[in-house]
């Protein structure tokens, strides 16, 4: 058998397996060749072939042969293939090759925009950057909005309109919908429906409304599987209508998060980061911090930056918003203090010392009536007009979701609706399983679905239409304060996508371009083609922040009803903090990116306390049995410090069969159990243990220090008694003794801090090194072997007791060490200094001994144990940035510091015959992070942020003791709990 049939064989085995088994996914031949199932299968397939090989068909010969070939094959193929470098014929006038272009634009999630700048190289957009001057960005940037850009160019997408599953065209299908439209009640749009996400443009609900008016008949439904439906309902309880609110933590001296991850998640996090992080640094001199209270089931990112944390099951949430109220003079506590009486009088007090300048808020998981008694906690403590804004809603038409998906479905169920057409979502996976939307959906005669991927709704719609992606899209959309963006394309439609506004547009035979449809909506508003032009540049449009709105709180809401809730183990649904509500499981490097609590990949799992795992007698990787509300999912076990007992939460979005090859079959479907009564959380969770193991890939191995002092942490109390707490002898004695002397750096000396007291963990720079340094996933498999590839770690350990752990986060990156470990073991001089101080590898060089690697003690070095990086993918080719090498099988990689960013600052400022300044060179890292955790500049220069915060008495070394001089050196953790608290965390 040759090669190339055992190549062409691959396709058969693959979708044998994938029968068997459910989807599974390799990367390259030789990681296949590794399976054994693979070579088994061949050994059965060909048992011929087999003998003639020279070893019988003996099956332990031949299997150890055909490892041996597929190794040789692998070797063959370790180097990138040779490609030719073509130039342009007609240069555009604007593109110097070489040198990117930036441009402004949005991305939206759950309908709500984040302001971008957008690079290109050569018309390809290769990385994204918060845009600096919106509001929801001030320049930093999340997972979700890095990662979108291999969305862009995913091989997966969807490339072509689709009738019955058979490929059509745009064509065929707008002839279809008119003949559609135009038997729809006569042409009065009787028996049409609209199904959408959340809409915040102005354009398209503009449009929707036209339809609306057009057609009276057609009824547009909205629906969004996560995000903001019980903040909606909560503003409606509390104040009778619809309003948004805006938190200033800037100026916010107590924060008390009832279940809310501020931080971690929702259309303004980026913004609340930095504003909740600039009041906790101490290292400019600060005497006081903020103080933050948390209180909910489960450690995300806020409850991981919590000063004073209580762990309890989301039902009883509720009851303990309660007391806090009735504390401050609100409403009747509707259960006792029970244990937590101290801890709620010392929160109230503490609220009560900063009125008007405290937040309270309320988690998006939480019923309507927690986000009433937080809006009434902020009323009494006169915190609106001062840290609590509320404005008219950001969305075109603020709906009760749920309430209108159900109407969608009854309507469908009863032959009313002739006519779908579903602009994005998908919903066949995420609605509510009571709804039985495939069922219902089965009933209408048109179903059109406009979606980037061939999905599950899409599968049973008779119209597919491919969906443009937001870099390829001209739109608008509004920000959390209502401020609106244009979404201008960077590139042309790669897969013949389609916007919702050209569908929509279609709908009313208004054929113009997106465009054209967004420049005239905005044209005249602003001042014509100039201001035009400078919207576009600026990102944003000026002055459509939306303004502050008045509103009260008349009555307290009364307690939520739940039968039974006293006792129940729970159940809560959750968004996934990588992939979201599973819209973006086909995105690898999402899907590989730690989850910042947990450290999976790859999977989702359901979280228990320890003390509640101890009770069911379950561990981590067991499988156990959910049954709630009468159905049933299998779900692998993790135990996880903080996780309030008696309560159990798992993730949405992973167990997709339509996702993509990447994402069809990780995890398991927990919206296959989620019903309408219970979307966030509930009550009558069974669970029972299968005898199963599932393996879970979680990229760190120890969550303790063990009393080591690698995160040095003190209270705001023991920091202002002792600002040096965190130095250590060896910190104290800049030069240890040497047998070599000292280096001079007459140019630069570059250098980093990371200030742990205001990482929070995000895993944003994580994320954002990806995408700068063209970063391989290796798939779930591998990185059970711990061959991640990522430059840049968050290490994140717990301190204090299990069922209360406090939190702390460091991230560990190459230390660019002045006695580099890794440089005097390399055989070949592949690793070695730079004349400014970086720890340089010349991957060409490179022969795979690994001794370095072996030799760092930070363990920093990722080495390409195979083929990771995609050569064949011409897409994928397009996104990379063509100022890193793409490295390929057998070399050792690692953080260069951005050396590219370095190189190109360092070219531009030596033209202009000058040195560069503070804050010119900015890592991708540090760009992403929305706390402004990582200072990175010239050690050389005594004004450099990066210099100043060195001199702090914060500033520690990771494992100075052996002698490394890291580059990469942290501010210790200062934290600010109550003293009135006993507590025995930090
Ligand atoms: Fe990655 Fe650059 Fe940060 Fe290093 S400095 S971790 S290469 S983003
Ligand atoms: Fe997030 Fe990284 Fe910044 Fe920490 S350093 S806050 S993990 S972006």
């Amino acid at each position: 058998m040759t090669m190339k049939e055992k190549e062409l064989d691959l396709s058969t085995f693959r979708a044998r397996l994938e029968a068997e088994e459910g989807p599974r996914y390799w990367r390259s031949l030789e990681e296949l060749s590794e399976d054994e199932n693979f070579r088994e299968y061949l050994f059965e397939e060909f048992p011929r072939q087999a003998a003639p090989m020279g070893e019988g068909s003996d099956r332990r010969s031949f299997m150890k042969l055909m490892g041996a070939s597929f190794a040789l094959a692998g070797l063959a193929g370790c180097r990138a293939p040779v490609e030719h470098i073509v130039p342009y014929v007609n240069k555009p006038e604007e593109i110097l090759p070489g040198r990117p272009l930036f441009f402004a634009t949005a991305m939206s999630l759950s309908g709500v925009a984040t302001g971008l700048l957008v690079e290109s190289h050569e018309g390809r957009p290769t990385k994204i950057d918060g845009n600096p001057e919106h509001p929801a960005s001030l320049g930093a940037s999340g997972a979700f909005h890095q990662a979108s850009v291999l969305d862009l160019y995913d091989p997966d997408r969807s490339p072509a309109v689709r009738y019955l599953g058979e490929v059509a065209t745009w064509g065929d299908f707008l002839t279809a919908l008119q003949r559609q439209l135009e038997q729809a009640a006569g042409g009065q749009g009787g028996g049409v429906r609209i199904l959408t996400e959340t809409i915040t443009s102005p354009t398209l609900g503009a449009q929707i409304e036209a339809l609306l008016a057009r057609f009276p008949g057609t009824v547009w439904h909205q629906y969004e599987p996560l995000g903001a439906s019980n903040v909606r309902e909560g503003a409606q309880l509390a104040f009778g209508r619809y309003v948004d609110t805006i938190y200033q933590f800037d100026r916010a001296n107590v924060i008390f998060s009832l279940d809310s991850d501020f931080l971690g998640a929702g259309p303004a996090h980026l913004r609340y980061t930095r504003q909740f992080a600039d009041r906790r640094r101490v290292s400019g001199g600060a005497q006081t911090m903020n103080r933050l209270y948390a209180i909910g089931p489960t450690l995300n990112v806020t409850a991981g930056m919590a000063d004073n944390r209580l762990p309890v099951r989301a039902l009883d949430v509720e009851d303990f918003a309660r007391q806090v109220a009735a504390g401050l003079g609100i409403g009747m506590p509707s259960g006792s203090s029970g244990p937590h009486a101290a801890w709620t009088a010392a929160l109230v007090r503490d609220l009560q010392a900063n009125r008007g300048a405290s937040v309270v808020i309320a988690g998006d998981g939480q019923p309507p009536a927690v986000h009433a008694l937080a809006h009434a906690m902020n009323q009494a403590l006169g915190n609106v007009g001062s840290t609590v804004t509320h404005i008219e809603p950001v969305e075109v038409q603020p709906v009760d979701q749920l309430a209108s998906l159900r109407q969608l479905v009854v309507d469908m169920n009863g032959g009313i609706v002739r006519t779908l057409v579903m602009l994005g979502g998908n919903p066949v996976f995420t609605a509510p399983i009571d709804f039985d939307f495939p069922g219902a959906l089965a009933k209408v005669p048109f179903r059109a679905h406009l979606s980037p991927y061939y999905d599950e709704t899409s599968e049973r719609s008779h119209w597919h239409i491919p969906e443009a992606h937001y870099l390829e899209s001209w739109g608008d959309v509004r920000a959390f304060d209502g401020t609106v963006s244009i979404v201008q394309p960077l590139i042309a439609p790669l897969y013949n996508g389609k916007t919702a506004t050209e569908l929509v547009g279609a709908l009313l035979s208004d054929m113009r371009s997106a465009h054209d449809m967004v420049q005239e909506r905005w044209i005249a508003q602003l001042g014509g083609e100039e201001g035009w032009r400078r919207v576009l540049h600026d990102g944003l449009v000026p002055n459509t922040a939306l303004p502050a709105t008045s509103v009260a709180v008349t009555t307290v809401p009364p307690p939520t009803q739940r039968p039974g809730q006293a006792t129940a183990l729970e159940l809560i649904f959750t968004a996934d903090s990588t992939i979201y509500d599973g819209r973006f499981a086909n995105n690898a490097w999402l899907q590989e990116l730690p989850k910042p609590m947990t450290k999976l990949v790859w999977d989702n799992v359901a979280m228990v306390s320890p003390a509640t795992a101890a009770r069911l007698g379950v561990a981590n990787e067991d499988v156990i049995e959910l049954t709630f509300g009468g159905r049933r999912v299998h779900a692998p076990v993790w135990v996880m410090p903080g996780q309030a007992d008696e309560s159990v939460m798992i993730q949405v979005g992973h167990g997709r069969t339509r996702a993509g090859r990447v994402g069809n079959g990780t995890g398991f479907n927990a919206y296959s159990i989620r019903p309408s009564n219970a979307l966030s959380f509930g009550p009558g969770l069974r669970v029972r243990k299968t005898g199963d193991k599932h393996k879970l890939a979680c990229t760190q191995g120890h969550h303790r220090m063990e009393g080591r002092q690698l995160i040095r942490a003190a209270t705001l109390g023991g920091y202002l008694q002792n600002p040096a707490f965190a130095k250590t002898k060896l910190d104290l004695d800049e030069h240890p003794p040497d047998l070599y002397p000292e280096f001079r750096y007459d140019e630069y000396r570059w250098g980093m801090t990371v200030d742990t007291s205001v990482c929070v963990g995000c895993n944003g720079c994580v994320a954002a090194c990806q995408a700068e340094n063209n970063i391989s996933t290796v798939g779930k498999k591998e990185v059970l072997r711990q061959r991640e590839m990522h430059w840049l770690r968050i290490d994140r350990y717990f301190e204090g007791p299990d069922a209360n752990p406090q939190v702390l986060h460091q991230a560990v990156l190459c230390m660019h060490c002045e006695k580099a470990p890794c440089e005097p073991v390399c055989p070949v001089e592949a690793t070695s200094h730079s004349d400014d101080g970086l720890n340089d590898m010349t991957y060409n060089r490179c022969v795979g001994t690994r001794y370095c690697s072996n030799n760092c003690p930070y363990k920093v070095r990722r080495f390409n144990f195979f083929q990771y990086a995609d050569f064949e993918t011409e897409s994928l080719k397009l996104g990379r940035n063509p100022d890193v090498t793409v490295r390929s099988r057998g070399v050792m990689e690692k953080c260069t510091f951005c050396v590219q960013r370095i190189r190109r600052g360092r070219r531009a400022a030596e033209k202009e015959g000058r040195r560069l300044g503070d804050g010119e060179i900015v890592t991708a890292c540090q760009a992403a992070c929305p706390s402004q955790a990582i200072s990175f500049g010239d050690l050389n220069d005594k004004e450099a942020d990066v210099t100043r915060l060195k001199a702090t008495p914060l500033n520690y070394g990771l494992l100075v003791e052996l002698n490394t001089h890291p580059r990469v050196s942290y501010l210790a953790t200062v934290r600010n709990p109550n003293p009135e608290i006993e507590t025995d965390r930090i």
